[in-house]
């Protein structure tokens, strides 16, 4: 069985190696904790820093992590935490600085536009009516967890494309040329090939709308 099986399994050597070489480009390894180290950190702290400048922004107390997650986000306590699976794209999808830099843009023009002190507001109201309903109908809170904006996603379809428009401003301030072209470039880099429910972007409105919205 062993010396007829042979053949069979030298079929599949391709594709094991081909595996083989698609998991080395994992490079991120641990998840479930915040960390400071990854290669792609000078290139994030430089975009944090020129965007901030160029924009009278005052970004002294952001912090820089990775970690579990999908794209990049900005936590109400100031942390810019860029996920697992935008590293591995970045890795493995030919990513480019320039890239880093748009989605900084954004990141911070959500900082700068207040869109989660924003957004919390909008939770606590809708947690608090919540529980009131809970007092009348026993379990309703339960539908909380449904309709609660800070649970189900960071920010709304407006807020993100406001900052997809904000993003654009804060490049050309910079002195980016072709600001909207090449963030749009990044943005079609993002969405490429990720599934709009499950994927990287399924918490940001889709790519037509976002295209639309900077057109
Ligand atoms: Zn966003």
């Amino acid at each position: 069985m062993g010396v007829r099986g042979e053949p069979k399994l030298r079929k599949y050597i391709p594709i094991l190696l081909f595996l083989i070489v698609l998991t080395s480009c994992a490079a991120p390894q641990r998840r479930g904790a915040l960390l400071t180290e990854f290669p792609e950190r000078p290139i994030f702290e430089a975009a944090i820093s020129d965007i901030g400048k160029a924009n009278d922004i005052d970004v002294s107390k952001i912090s820089l992590y990775w970690g579990d997650g999908s794209t990049i986000i900005i936590t109400d306590d100031d942390k810019i935490i860029v996920g697992y699976d935008f590293l591995y794209r970045y890795r493995c999808r030919e990513g480019k600085p320039e890239y880093i830099y748009c989605f900084v843009a954004h990141e911070l023009a959500h900082y700068k536009l207040s869109h989660l002190g924003k957004r919390k507001a909008a939770s606590y109201v809708t947690t608090a009516l919540m529980l009131g309903l809970n007092m009348v109908v026993p379990g309703a809170g339960l539908l909380n967890l449904g309709l609660n904006p800070m649970v189900t996603s960071g920010y709304s379809r407006s807020q993100e494309l406001e900052a997809d428009s904000e993003a654009v401003k804060f490049m050309d301030k910079q002195g980016v040329e072709g600001a909207r072209g090449k963030y749009i470039e990044a943005l079609r880099w993002i969405y490429v090939g990720s599934n709009p429910k499950t994927g990287l972007m399924a918490t940001h409105p889709q790519l037509e709308d976002r295209i639309g919205n900077l057109n």
